[in-house]
């Protein structure tokens, strides 16, 4: 990288109070004619650090090019969340997640978002150089950890694949390239793999799965300031940037009617939450993220009181991975794709449309990683059976509506287990428990039709 040019050719300065946290903001500056390069540096007072929870002010910044801010609109030309301070963006080439191209002249915008204003204020300075010359930083290339199981046994039941639903890369937040996670998946022995960045959508286009390699499912994560939700299936983004249940919904219902699976992420303590009752027009719920320990069970039940209701929601699950390098240091924190797996019963010849197509129907289960347990969950004649394969040791609990209706204890290592259907519950799902009782696997319910059994 060049250096910059002492004096910058723009200065753009405010303050943030806190009562206009988590409120975007737009400010414009006009880009000349003849620039293909523009490039930012934005600093604030007391600004935070990236671990969860630190004091301080956290500034987000996304921009908006010429061609203006609508939302979906091909004006967006990204959004960094706080994680960058120092963006790039030109014809040949930008700082991720920003996406390069053509700089048409005119009144571009910075979107300021004051994630956390602190009672001194945030007082901010954009400084802006046109055309400075820079050069792109050679990306750091050490190798990621290997995950902490070793080869993953074989599916037991064909046409069904195991993979990862929610990642990141630096096309948000994460430290690796898309095709290095593609990589880091397959080491994992997963067959598919979600780079859902926040409010990111570049990162399904910057890398090729299939073949060797996991198959790769375009998704992004829409980051807003009450809660998280996946889009699976298209690459475009949503708007994140008016935190309230209507518009949240009203984005839902976009992304839906344009053929995309809508989820909401971790509604739970150590995940932001979900802020937005109003807001239902989505198709699954991760309902574990991360190590089960990470609070999950706060997930499950807020996804049980959908069942209950009898909405048909369908589980997923996502590891929320941000690093491939120094996990092992995180400790209870750590993170690792396929922790949990999601399985999904794609057929064969696997392509996304298919994965997400599978998902929609409910037909997945989740395990605590891609070694298993593997839980396949069937109706039979007036039964409900399952087969789980690696739970041996383990306690296998039926749920319905009103709670456990069975449970048994798992002693093989492949065991088949049937049970009568419950009188009284429209849904049935299993859950597998170890000898502490920690969730290992779980599967989607079984709807029964009134009347049907
Ligand atoms: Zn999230």
């Amino acid at each position: 990288m060049t250096s910059l040019p002492p004096v910058p050719d723009r200065v753009l300065t405010g303050r943030f109070e806190p009562a206009q946290a988590r409120r975007y903001v737009h400010i414009p500056f006009d880009v000349p004619d003849g620039v293909d390069q523009v490039h930012l540096e934005i600093d604030y007072n007391l600004r935070a650090s990236s671990s969860l929870g630190a004091p301080g002010n956290t500034l987000d910044v996304g921009l908006f090019d010429a061609r203006g801010t609508r939302a979906g609109g091909a004006g967006f030309r990204g959004w960094s969340g706080s994680e960058r301070v120092s963006i790039t963006i030109g014809r040949e080439w930008a700082t991720p997640p920003y996406l390069k191209g053509p700089i048409p002249p005119g009144t571009w915008n910075i979107l300021l978002g004051p994630y956390k204003v602190v009672p001194q204020g945030l007082d901010y300075a954009v400084r802006l150089w046109f055309n400075p010359g820079l050069t792109p930083e050679a990306a750091a290339s050490a190798p990621a950890d290997r995950p902490p199981w070793g080869p993953v046994p074989a599916v037991a039941e064909a046409g069904w694949l195991r993979g990862e639903l929610h990642c990141h890369s630096v096309f948000s937040d994460g430290d690796a390239q898309p095709d290095e996670l593609l990589v880091a998946a397959r080491d994992a022995g997963l067959d598919f793999l979600a780079v859902t960045d926040h409010n990111g959508w570049g990162q399904f286009e910057a890398a090729t799965g299939g073949r060797e390699l996991p198959v790769l499912v375009p998704g992004t994560e829409v980051t807003t300031y009450g809660g998280h939700w996946n889009v699976w299936g298209l690459t475009r983004w949503f708007d994140f940037r008016e935190p309230t249940g209507a518009a949240v919904d009203a984005q839902m219902r976009a992304a839906a009617a344009q053929g995309g699976l809508v989820s909401v992420n971790h509604p739970k303590p150590m995940g932001l939450g979900w802020e937005y009752p109003e807001a239902r027009s989505y198709h699954c719920v991760e309902v574990w993220n991360g190590p089960w320990e990470h609070l999950n069970s706060f997930s499950l039940a807020w996804w049980e009181d959908d069942l209950r209701r009898g909405r048909r929601i369908v589980a997923v699950g996502g590891s929320d991975t941000h690093r491939l390098r120094g996990a092992r240091q995180e400790g209870i924190r750590a993170r690792w794709l396929g922790q949990p797996t999601t399985w999904v019963d794609a057929g064969p010849e696997p392509s996304w449309p298919k994965i997400v197509d599978a998902i929609r129907r409910g037909r997945c289960f989740i395990s605590e990683s891609p070694t298993g347990p593997e839980l396949y969950l069937r109706q039979g004649a007036g039964t409900v059976d399952v087969r789980v394969v690696g739970g041996q040791g383990q306690i296998l609990a039926f749920i319905g509506a009103s709670g456990c209706v069975a449970a048994e204890a798992v002693n093989e290592r492949d065991q088949g287990v049937s049970i009568p259907f419950p009188a009284g519950s429209p849904y049935v799902r299993a859950q597998l428990e170890d000898a502490v009782g920690r969730v290992t696997a779980l599967t989607n319910p079984l709807w029964i039709a009134q009347g049907q059994v």
